[in-house]
Formats: structure tokens, C-alpha cells, sequence
């Protein structure tokens, strides 16, 4: 099935016992056990099926076998939100001691977890120098255990060459973690390129209404996590935690996401409520549709901005000009991302006239939203960062990030333009001129 068709259909029929073509939403923590040796088969994983929600829920199973299907893995776990994705997915392949290997343009959050919770823990994050494979490549060692990227970096506006990212981590028997919030299955599949683990975010375009929290981490089963065994001892060896079971040996090329479901779920619980679940899969069923449309308006919006001589610049991968343009033909068939960045003539004092002019397109951190939004990085989602991190993370002080959503392109531009018009210069730009 092509992926308009997976994002209504995939991990659903219609209920066997009472006919409900909606997913129904399972509000319930425990499911009865058929015997007690139906419950020890349960608790021993011989069986499939549901013991207590903060492990699985048959909602939140629905959007996880979607979600997976749509990035081509072979399972995937659900949690509350992007960060704790983020959280499980690099607290799965890491000990003590270790260290992580990562591009510098990261989501804000990201970055903080990067540069200073695993950290706490005894786990080293070493930011490259930018987000060619070499830089990463000089910062791996033997006590590497992932290199990690965003598939089109928020808000920097950089794709990543995953192929090449994927070739050099793999050299190095290690696996590459790959956030692909901003460019969704729809635009980019990561696995396809070798990622071994995707992560979203499905509080933004996935979800797609600004109503919802949550969180995926999909495991693509290709890492062969039994030929670095020495690396990986957590997937390799009995886990006591668990009577002894060796992850490798039970779910073969499930182990990482069947790790991460039964060490970091069950054990810290950044559950997805079944509600969540549920709205988050309205949401997918029109992901498809939606970024098309958000495609498209982005495009013209850009073109709008790049067009008028109040604006300084205009960062955006679907003009030839784009350091970025040839990735973005390459990875997103030229469909260049609805999250982009922009500076006004003016600097600071002209970005915030602009900012507080706004009227339809709102104020904001937020993106990925079938509402346009607008974000001022340097004094909201990078503001911990020093000027000089903020600069590698790519984040400069006028910039205005935006996120296009699926309005009437025209208003939106409408509302760009009489924003654009209070910032006082004297260029006349669309109003003006008609
Ligand atoms: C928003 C975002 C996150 C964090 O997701 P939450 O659901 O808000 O926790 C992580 N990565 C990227 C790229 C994001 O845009």
C-alpha cells in the first residue's frame, strides 16, 4: 500500500466484537488473565497480548503498527511525548561511560538532553563541528554507541546526508538515530537510506492539529546488534531485570525496540494516554494530504519573501541557491520542508516590530500544525545556548522561523506582507503595490 492508504488503514480492522470501524479507544490500565498460567505465559512473554497499559495498549498498538509501516520498520514503541522518545532511544544503546556522536543542529530540547541531562549520567554527547560525515566521523571511537541526526535539523533548515551518515556509522559497528520530525515518513523514510532507529515527535505534522502530545521510536531491525556484542552487552547478555532473557535471542531483529519497551517503559513509564493515541491517529489518517498542502504554501510563501526587499534572506531548501537544494532533491524528491527560516532588513529590533505584528500567523513554539506559526529561536527554544552554540546549532539573532501551515496561501502571505509593512521600512511590498 502507498502511504496515503497506510496512514487510514494500516494496524486496524474493524473490531471483531462490536463492528466499530473507528479505532476504539481502550481507556482501561489492566486486561484479565484467561488463568494463572495464562497470566504467567503473559509475564514470561511466551503469549502476545496486553497485561497493564504502562507496557502496551491495544489503541496505542494501532498507531504503532501505522507509524511503523509508514517508516518501514519492524516495530515500534509509543511514548508521551518527542523528548522522552529521544530519552529511551539514546538511554537504549548507552551504559556508563559511553558516549553518543551527534550533528550540532538540533531542536532546541534535544540539544539540552544532549549537552546536559545524559550527560548527569555519565553519558558523553560529542557535538561535530557541522553535519558532514567526516565531522562525525572523527569523533567516533570504541566507546561510541550511536551517531545522531535530524533528518531536516529544526530549526536550522539543514538535511542530512543520512546515506553517507549511515555508511560511516556502520563502519564503525554502530547505529545511527535519526529524528525525522520535521520531514515526516510522507516526504522521507530515513530506514531506507540505512537509519536503524527513527524517532518523531507525533506532537507536529504526524498529529498535524497543535492538540496533542506525543511521541515514537521506530526500530528497523537491521542493526545486527549480535555482531557487536562486545558494544551492545545490554541486547547480548541475560538481563537480570528480566529472569534472564537475552534480547537478541528472543525478538531477533525486534531486540532494541523490545528493550526499550520492557527496560525503559516499564521501568520509568512516559506512557501515551490511549486518547493521545486515538487523536494522534485522526491526525495521520490526512498526514499525507496535509503536507502536500504545506509543501506547496511554503514554496509559494518563500518565494513571496524572497521576492521582497524588506527581507535580508530567506533560508529555504527548495531554491537553487540552498546549500541544501541537492539533498533536498535527493531526500525529498524536491519537496522542500514547510519549516523554514528567515531574516528581515533591520536585525533584531525590525524581527520583533515583524513578530508583533502578526495577526493569522501565530506566536509561538510550536510547528508542524495545520495553523501557520511563527518563532523567534534566539529568544525562545535556543535561548539557553551561548551565541556561539546557538550560531553552530544555526540559529541567528533576527531569524524568524516559520512553519507554513494549511491555509489559503494568499492569506498567509497577506498576513506576512502587513507584518512585513510594520516593520517601518520604506520598501514597498505587496500591499503597497496593489
Ligand atoms: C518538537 C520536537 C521534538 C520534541 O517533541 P515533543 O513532542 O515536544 O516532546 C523533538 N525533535 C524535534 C525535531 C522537534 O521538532
Amino acid at each position: 500500500m502507498r502511504d496515503a492508504t497506510i496512514a487510514i488503514h494500516t494496524g486496524y480492522d474493524v473490531d471483531p466484537t462490536t463492528k466499530s470501524v473507528a479505532v476504539p479507544i481502550y481507556q482501561t490500565v489492566a486486561y484479565a488473565f484467561d488463568s494463572a498460567d495464562h497470566g504467567a505465559a503473559l509475564f514470561n512473554l511466551e503469549v502476545d497480548g496486553f497485561r497493564y497499559s504502562r507496557i502496551s495498549n491495544p489503541t496505542t498498538a494501532v498507531l504503532e503498527r501505522r507509524v511503523t509501516a509508514l517508516e518501514g520498520g519492524v516495530d515500534s514503541l509509543c511514548v508521551s511525548s518527542g523528548q522522552a522518545a529521544l530519552n529511551y532511544a539514546a538511554l537504549n544503546v548507552s551504559e556508563l561511560g559511553c558516549n553518543i556522536v551527534s550533528v550540532p543542529q538540533l531542536y532546541g530540547t534535544t540539544y539540552t538532553l544532549f549537552a546536559h541531562l545524559l550527560p548527569s549520567q555519565g553519558i558523553t554527547v560529542r557535538f561535530a563541528e557541522s553535519d558532514q560525515p567526516t565531522a562525525i566521523e572523527t569523533l567516533i571511537d570504541d566507546r561510541t554507541r550511536a551517531v545522531f541526526c535530524e533528518s531536516v535539523g529544526n530549526p536550522a533548515g539543514n538535511i542530512c546526508d543520512i546515506e553517507a551518515l549511515a555508511e560511516v556509522a556502520h563502519r564503525h559497528g554502530v547505529p545511527l538515530i535519526v529524528d525525522n520530525t520535521v520531514a515526516t515518513p510522507i516526504l522521507l523514510k530515513p530506514i531506507d537510506y540505512g537509519a536503524d532507529v527513527v524517532v518523531h515527535s507525533l506532537t507536529k505534522f504526524m498529529g498535524g492539529h497543535g492538540t496533542t502530545l506525543g511521541g515514537i521510536i521506530v526500530d528497523s531491525g537491521r542493526f545486527p546488534w549480535r555482531d557487536h556484542a562486545r558494544r551492545f552487552p545490554m541486547f547480548n547478555q541475560p538481563d537480570a531485570s528480566y529472569h534472564g532473557l537475552v534480547y537478541v535471542d528472543h525478538f531477533g531483529a525486534a531486540a532494541y525496540i523490545a528493550r526499550c519497551r520492557s527496560v525503559y517503559q516499564r521501568t520509568t513509564g512516559a506512557v501515551l494516554s490511549p486518547l493521545s493515541a486515538f487523536l494522534l491517529l485522526q491526525g495521520i489518517e490526512t498526514v499525507a494530504l496535509r503536507v502536500e498542502r504545506h509543501v506547496e504554501n511554503a514554496r509559494r510563501v518563500a518565494e513571496f519573501l524572497r521576492g521582497d526587499a524588506r527581507v535580508a534572506w530567506v533560508n529555504y531548501a527548495g531554491f537553487p541557491e540552498s546549500p541544501y537544494h541537492e539533498l533536498a532533491q535527493r531526500y525529498l524528491g524536491g519537496r522542500a520542508c514547510s519549516l523554514f527560516t528567515f531574516g528581515i532588513k533591520g536585525g533584531f529590533e525590525a524581527g520583533k516590530k515583524f513578530y508583533d505584528a502578526l495577526g493569522l500567523v501565530k506566536r509561538l513554539v510550536n510547528m508542524g500544525d495545520a495553523k501557520s506559526l511563527a518563532c523567534h529561536p534566539a529568544s525562545t527554544t535556543h535561548r539557553q545556548m551561548s551565541e556561539d552554540e546557538q550560531r553552530k546549532a544555526g540559529v541567528r539573532p533576527e531569524m524568524i522561523r516559520l512553519s507554513i501551515g494549511i491555509e489559503h496561501v494568499d492569506d498567509i502571505i497577506a498576513d506576512l506582507d502587513q507584518a512585513l509593512q510594520a516593520t517601518g521600512s520604506d520598501y514597498g511590498g505587496l500591499l503597497a503595490a496593489t
